[in-house]
């Protein structure tokens, strides 16, 4: 796992601060199927960056947003049946990516516990959260509709975008908003 990667990125699990070595992880959260596998292949396989392996189902990358670097750690290992991975997953995140399917309600549902499971856990911090409806390509199946997503992540207090990873739309988006979100956050704290 990403966390177990370097002695300076486990000391420390505040999510409004980076690890300690200005790389952030994101975790990726939601049901099997979702499509968060694909979301994590796209950014572990984007241009104009170089990648490399943080970790069995880990990426690491430095994007390139607004001019400045920034290093994310895209942790996709939610999917594991194993409780401890699951609260370390819980844990961990620098910022999270709550993952439906726009073509399953009971996705949409559950991205609604994962949200409420990470208020719970992580009570007192204030960490980006980006609601992401998948499959966005697939409009004939579409049972979740924008205005329900949009009015969700209001309801929620995060960041919402529908996105396809299988048409690439709106995926890079997704995670230069990952980057922005976590800078609003450091800025406002130097503040
Ligand atoms: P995970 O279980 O959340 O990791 O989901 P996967 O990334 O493994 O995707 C599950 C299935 O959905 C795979 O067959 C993907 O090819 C498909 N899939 C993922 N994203 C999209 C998308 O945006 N559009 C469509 N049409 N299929 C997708
Ligand atoms: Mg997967």
């Amino acid at each position: 796992l990403a966390g177990q990667r370097g002695s300076s990125s486990s000391s420390s699990s505040d999510a409004s601060s980076d690890s300690g070595c200005g790389i952030f992880r994101v975790v990726l959260l939601g049901d099997g199927g979702v499509g968060k596998s694909s979301l994590a292949n796209f950014f572990a396989g984007a241009q104009d960056a170089q990648s490399e392996h943080g970790g069995e189902d880990s990426y690491e990358r430095t994007l390139t947003v607004d001019g400045e670097d920034t290093t994310l750690i895209v942790m996709d290992t939610w999917g594991s049946e194993e409780p401890w991975v699951q609260d370390y997953c819980m844990q961990v995140g620098n910022a999270y990516v709550i993952v439906y399917s726009i073509t399953d309600r009971a996705s949409f549902e559950s991205a609604s516990e994962l949200r409420i499971q990470l208020r719970r856990t992580r009570q007192a911090e204030n960490i980006p959260i980006i609601l992401v409806g998948n499959k966005s390509d697939l409009v004939r199946c579409r049972e979740v509709s924008v205005e329900e997503g949009r009015t969700c992540a209001v309801v929620f207090d995060c960041k919402f975008i529908e996105t396809s990873a299988t048409l690439q739309h709106n995926v890079r988006e997704l995670f230069e908003g990952v980057v922005r979100q976590i800078r609003l956050r450091r800025d406002s704290k130097e503040a």
